[in-house]
């Protein structure tokens, strides 16, 4: 089944707002085996969303909107999709009542302007919205066999993606036109995009029209998505098996985990199956790593907890940084990573320390040590080591990056160990 998008919003078109709907949308919908054939956004003009939904419909049958569903004069998108299929607005008692029902709840007057949102076009469907008041919409509609599908979701991303889980999907999985699609996903952390397809090498002997690979990049890592069409499901999980093969007999090191495996819960399971603890000594993530170190429930059976040494003079009293070194080698620096590590690894009774100490920018970069450079000190329950990487000039991305770096070298030094148990 064919489809496209339009998302539509003047913020998403002057930069304001990012459209994360579209990236969401389209990932989700290729997953389910909708070919998107174009993704448009236009802004809340009128005009240009009907010229939009007239060519849509000209080359595939089923079109998916976000965005200007609300009650604000800019929200144009139900008059616009109601007129283009010739209906009328029609006030839907029971929407109303949900409507006054939210505002008495909370004990507000209810602003005019919202009676709007319990106006259906004709002959529309309403898609509940288990997480507000206003719902999406959906038209279906088959005139000299042609078929029409519109599903008008709203652009607040939490709402438009309960939408469409809750009532979306389910109905275009029941549709039998769905491309035949199977996927699987690889996780991997500690090397780079370019680095890693060096990696993996030449892949032509396996790759084909029915038979896909996707580097996806993120702060966590590289997610590797494998993806086989085909109407056999056997040959294409085969398919799936010789590319997977490939790709663990050369990147394998790299792979953390499958799906949606994270690489704190990846970590998380593997300490709690070691019984080992981890404590963090962190300066330049400044607790974005003990944040993630505890994200899922249950990570006090590995996680003992941190000092976040900002300044030199906390490093020194807390985590017993030698004066000398900072003088000598500066905070960024292999002997300060390692004490840290270990100070951090001692003063909380943990079996392994981590720590993080870098220039996550904007300023603060020299010619030896640039914006992104970072030392993760590693002190174990046996050895004691540090590693420099470098990464970007964005700081957010920084700390993130950074806190990996720090998960991928507690995660190496954990398997390392369990290779040679009683090392
Ligand atoms: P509302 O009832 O809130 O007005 P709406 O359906 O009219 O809902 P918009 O007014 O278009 O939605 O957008 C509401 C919020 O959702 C805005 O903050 C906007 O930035 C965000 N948003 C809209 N479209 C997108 C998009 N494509 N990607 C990410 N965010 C979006
Ligand atoms: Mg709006």
């Amino acid at each position: 089944m064919k489809a496209h998008l339009l998302t539509i919003g003047d913020e998403l078109l002057i930069g304001q707002t990012t459209n994360t709907n579209a990236a969401w949308l389209g990932e989700e919908l290729s997953l389910l085996g909708v070919s998107i054939e174009r993704s448009v956004t236009v802004g809340d003009e009128a005009d240009t969303m009907r010229r939009e939904l007239d060519r849509a419909y000209d080359e595939v049958p089923l079109v998916i909107t976000t965005g200007g569903l609300g009650p604000t004069h800019d929200d144009v998108t139900r008059s616009v999709v109601a007129e283009y299929f010739g209906k009328d607005l029609v006030r839907d008692p029971e929407l109303m009542q949900r409507i006054r029902d939210y505002y008495e709840r909370r004990e507000r007057s209810m602003p005019e302007k919202v009676k709007a949102l319990a106006d259906m076009p004709e002959d529309f469907e309403t898609l509940k919205n288990p997480v507000g008041t206003a719902p999406g919409l959906w038209y279906q509609e088959r005139a000299d066999d042609r078929e029409r599908i519109l599903a008008v979701l709203p652009g607040v991303p939490p709402e438009m993606k309960a939408i469409f889980n809750a009532a979306v999907r389910p109905r275009l999985t029941e549709r039998t036109d769905l491309r035949d699609v199977q996927h699987r996903t690889l996780q991997t952390t500690g090397i780079g995009e370019s680095n890693l397809q060096e990696e993996i090498g030449d892949l032509s002997d396996l790759l084909s029209d029915t038979l896909h690979l996707a580097y996806l990049p993120s702060t966590s890592g590289v997610r590797l998505r494998l993806t086989a069409y085909g109407t056999d499901p056997e040959a294409a999980e085969a398919q799936l098996d010789r590319l997977e093969a490939r790709l663990r007999e050369r990147a394998g090191r790299y792979i953390f985990g499958t799906g949606n495996d994270t690489l704190e819960g990846v970590l998380g399971d593997l300490l709690r199956e070691r019984g080992l603890t981890v404590a963090v000594a962190e300066s330049a993530t400044g607790g974005y790593l003990g944040h993630r170190l505890t994200r899922f429930g249950g990570s006090s059976d590995y996680f003992r907890g941190g000092v976040i040494a900002y300044a030199n003079a906390v490093k020194q009293s807390l985590l017993g940084v030698a004066e000398a070194d900072l003088i000598e080698h500066g905070a960024v620096s292999k002997p300060v990573a390692k004490r840290m590590a270990e100070g951090v690894r001692d003063a909380l009774d943990a079996d392994i320390g981590i720590s993080t100490t870098g220039i996550a920018g904007p300023g603060g970069g020299t010619p030896e040590k640039p914006v992104g450079t970072v030392w993760i000190g590693y002190a174990g329950p046996d050895t004691t080591a540090a590693r420099r990487v470098h990464f970007l000039d964005d700081r957010q991305l920084n700390k993130e990056l950074f806190s990996t770096s720090a998960l991928e070298m507690i995660r190496r030094h954990v398997l390392r160990r369990a290779a040679q148990p009683d090392a």
